[in-house]
């Protein structure tokens, strides 16, 4: 039986998923903004026919948005994740194999049918995601990740292949690999982009057809296993059991500077929650604990600080991560100083499975047990109704520092409440 190797990536998925929510955006221009609403992040189609670039400041734009009517979103990182989810729990459900890549893109193995063809499986899969969660997807069918980036390209840039290209079965693909420039070919960075310029290398026909040695002295392993991927042999393995992480930071810039000891304990608070959160969900547990903060960089009397502390035993408990971290927070604040940002970072990460617990110590095992449902009730209970639903208290933020998201559109998939109510009759 042969093989394919299909990429599936979410069509501008910030801003699809914000017209899945809002019926009345659909079909109008839309724009994400980033975190504290900076820059735009995300277009919907409508808006990137308008003309409207991507990753620009919102400030500079704010203008002509508003000239062409075009509505603006807040992030709600939220609500992504939760669509991100259900995008991926269907894509499990019909693939033979899925590599979950990034918020809204993964690479699949899919068996071919008899007469080869893919393009019924990409159609049906595509209606089955738009009619479950209305999001328009890609898809990209190759012998290779880098073919199935190629041919992902060519389903959304070329309208009448309809989000679905195989370039697989096509004899003679020169004429569509002469139209990938080579710094859009996956894998291929900016250094890369530069010495291929240099050796008159501009397309992917081109670096598929120039000399393996020459790419190899070059490059090594990395430079000829791009090319291997472009000729249809297939090198890089799809990863579907994520690698363990071995760190999480979480942290984020205030709406504007705090100076108080207790705005900097409830942000620290705030980001540890998520990221024990986090680390539970995988399965892990942290062996040691970062905290930070900094003024503004380009301020006169730049001001940065952090502690760490290295734990007895490794854990993933909030309640003992939160106590340790409010002590390293109050080490590092000092007062006067107008500080811009804070973060947490979770180190050396292990899997929960084999718990060192250190001899002869004296834990309190029914209490270890107590802890650790407690937790768990309260990470089912803040992922069906939202994540702030339950907290501990020195956590519970005065909003004011916190994030600005001036342009959010209140309606959450993860918050019941939030439903709108339909009459019937
Ligand atoms: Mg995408």
């Amino acid at each position: 039986m042969t093989q394919a190797i299909v990429q599936i990536d979410g069509n501008n998925f910030y801003a699809s998923c914000e017209q899945m929510i809002d019926p009345s955006i659909r079909g109008k221009g839309v724009v994400v903004l980033s975190n504290n609403d900076g820059c735009i992040i995300a277009r919907s189609s409508e808006a990137r026919k308008m003309g409207i670039p991507m990753g620009q400041p919102y400030f500079k734009l704010k203008e002509k948005l508003k000239k062409l009517n075009i509505n603006i979103r807040s992030s709600n990182y939220e609500l992504y994740g939760d669509i991100s989810n259900r995008l991926m729990q269907i894509l499990i459900e019909n693939c033979e194999e899925l590599e979950i890549y990034s918020i809204d893109e993964a690479f699949a193995r899919i068996d071919r049918p008899k007469d080869q063809e893919l393009y019924r499986w990409g159609k049906e899969l595509r209606e089955t995601i738009f009619q479950k969660i209305g999001i328009p997807i890609s898809i990209g069918i190759g012998k290779t990740k880098v073919q199935a980036k190629i041919a992902n390209y060519l389903a959304k840039k070329v309208e009448k292949n309809s989000g679905i290209f195989d370039i697989a079965n096509i004899e003679n693909k020169d004429d569509l690999l002469n139209q990938i420039k080579v710094d859009k070919i996956w894998g291929v960075g900016p250094m890369m982009t530069k010495w291929f310029k240099e050796k008159g290398i501009t397309n992917a026909r081109e670096l598929r057809d120039m000399s393996s040695d020459e790419i190899k002295r070059k490059f090594g392993v990395i430079g000829q296993r791009l090319q291997y991927e472009l000729k249809g042999t297939s090198c890089i393995p799809l990863k579907s059991k994520p690698s363990d992480r071995k760190e999480i930071c979480v942290s984020r810039s205030f709406a504007h500077p705090i100076d108080r000891s207790e705005e900097l304990l409830q942000a620290i608070g705030k980001y540890i929650l998520i990221g024990t959160a986090k680390l539970r969900k995988s399965h892990q547990l942290a062996s040691a604990i970062t905290v930070f903060t900094n003024t503004n960089k380009y301020s006169n009397n730049f001001y940065k600080s952090h502690a760490s502390k290295i734990l007895d035993i490794p854990s993933n408990d909030s309640i003992l991560m939160l106590r340790i971290s409010l002590e390293l927070g109050k080490k590092i604040f000092k007062p006067y100083n107008k500080l811009t940002k804070a973060g947490i970072i979770l180190h050396k990460l292990q899997s929960d499975q084999y718990q060192q617990k250190i001899l002869f110590n004296n834990q309190d095992i029914k209490e270890d047990l107590k802890k650790e449902n407690l937790n768990k009730i309260i990470d089912i209970i803040n992922r069906k109704y939202g994540r702030n639903t339950l907290s501990w208290a020195p956590s519970i933020i005065d909003n004011n520092w916190s994030q600005r998201s001036n342009n959010l559109y209140n309606i959450k998939t993860t918050d019941i409440a939030t439903i709108p109510t339909v009459i019937a009759g």
